[in-house]
């Protein structure tokens, strides 16, 4: 299989940093396999294994960094060998990628390292196009933009041949920016940022709060098929669920009513910072979108945001529902988002919360409480699950 990478070339002086976080995240992504390696070769990477790879492409395409992956065959240095398994896999991509489709931009790129293969690069193009010409009329040779690449590298005891292209994320490789906290809600928005943060090279804890016994066990068990679904996308997920009734009592109990939802979202910010310390984790990562909902006025962001020790990420400010929706299909967690079980935020919902709450208000609501020792209980009886 031949990986192709982006944006981590860019990095100078710290790229290889970057290639082997990527190697090891490719590795940890088709493992366990027997004969696994992979191999650095003019910028992309090579990934061998004894047994055929090609069922294994989709996984390496979910893994952050890659652009592209390619299935590759394998052969020995045998003219008419290549040729054939050439137009094998010429096959295999015009049935998988492009079917009932003619006027195919199509183009051959013949790399040539071992200079004692007796035939040269040049040579080799025009055998290959012509042999694929004359057996698909659907192909039209166009060098410039070609959407077919038949790709054949003479290396020195093999040629590595191949045609397919599977698109991956982009995006820099898991783990390479440091470590994030996303706090995960049942909703379709927090999956979200928690994927788009991953992809920006956060390797990715999760925390999410559940108000049982006011909301159901199928809230939790929504939360850790949310989780699992992310857990695709990166190696060995931790996600942490933090059994929230008994801080939200207190707010009941103790604090104005109209501040609740701002209270329960600074509670959140609180716990998971507090969390974050313990697991190593530099920043939150909410699914919070400008103005979405009565939360998410630029006040009450402010003023939630004030209860933080760590920078907050919010991936999804600027997006509108639609693109939070259609991302969320795109990497499969629309459907799980969609359902039913009640959110935590909505136990105890006052008629009217307040839109604009201020810091200094906020603050003043939860003066009666002992917020350490809420958030200390909260902590203690957090639930760790380790995903994968
Ligand atoms: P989402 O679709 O992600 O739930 P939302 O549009 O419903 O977002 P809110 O309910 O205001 O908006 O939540 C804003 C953010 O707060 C969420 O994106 C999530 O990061 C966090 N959050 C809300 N509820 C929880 C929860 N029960 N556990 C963990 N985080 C939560
Ligand atoms: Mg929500």
């Amino acid at each position: 299989m031949l990986i192709r990478y982006g944006e981590l070339g860019l990095k100078g002086g710290n790229r290889h940093i970057f290639e082997n976080a990527l190697c090891r995240n490719l590795v940890s992504a088709l493992g366990p396999l027997p004969g696994l390696k992979t191999k650095r070769v003019r910028g992309r990477i090579l990934v061998h294994a004894d047994s055929p790879l090609e069922d294994h492409v989709n996984r390496a395409a979910k893994v952050f960094g890659v652009t592209s992956v390619s299935p590759v065959k394998e052969v020995y240095l045998d003219h008419d060998l290549m040729i054939k398994t050439a137009m094998e896999q010429l096959a295999c991509t015009l049935t998988e990628d492009f079917p009932g489709q003619t006027k195919i931009p199509f183009r051959v790129t013949v790399n040539r390292s071992n200079k004692s293969f007796p035939y040269r690069s040049r040579e080799m193009v025009l055998t290959l196009a012509e042999a694929a010409m004359t057996k698909y009329d659907s192909l039209e040779v166009n060098l410039k933009h070609a959407e077919l690449e038949l790709e054949v590298d003479i290396r020195e005891e093999q040629a590595l041949i191949f045609a397919r292209r599977i698109q991956g994320p982009g995006g820099l490789p898991v783990g390479t920016l440091g470590r994030g906290m996303t706090l995960l809600s049942g909703g379709i928005d927090s999956p979200v940022a928690a994927w788009m943060g991953m992809k920006r090279g956060l390797r990715m804890e999760f925390v999410s709060f559940y108000s049982f016994p006011h909301t159901g066990p199928q809230s939790r068990e929504k939360i850790i098929r949310l989780a699992e679904k992310l857990d695709e996308w990166q190696p060995r997920t931790v996600l942490h669920i933090v059994p929230f009734a008994p801080y939200q009592e207190a707010i009941r109990d103790y604090c104005n009513p109209a501040y609740r939802t701002v209270l329960y979202r600074r509670a959140m910010t609180r716990i998971a910072c507090r969390l974050s310390g313990r697991r190593r984790c530099k920043a939150l990562i909410t699914g919070e979108s400008l103005g979405q909902v009565a939360s998410q006025t630029l006040q009450n962001i402010a003023t939630i945001e004030d209860a933080s020790t760590l920078p907050i990420l919010r991936p999804l400010i600027g997006m509108d529902k639609i693109e939070a929706i259609s991302r969320a299909r795109e990497i499969g967690t629309y459907d799980l988002s969609n359902l039913p079980a009640p959110d935590c935020c909505t136990v105890f919902q006052p008629d009217s919360p307040v839109l604009f709450a201020s810091k200094e208000e906020a603050r003043a609501a939860e003066a009666v409480l002992d917020l350490d020792k809420l958030t200390l209980d909260a902590i203690q009886s957090a639930e760790k699950l380790e995903l994968s």
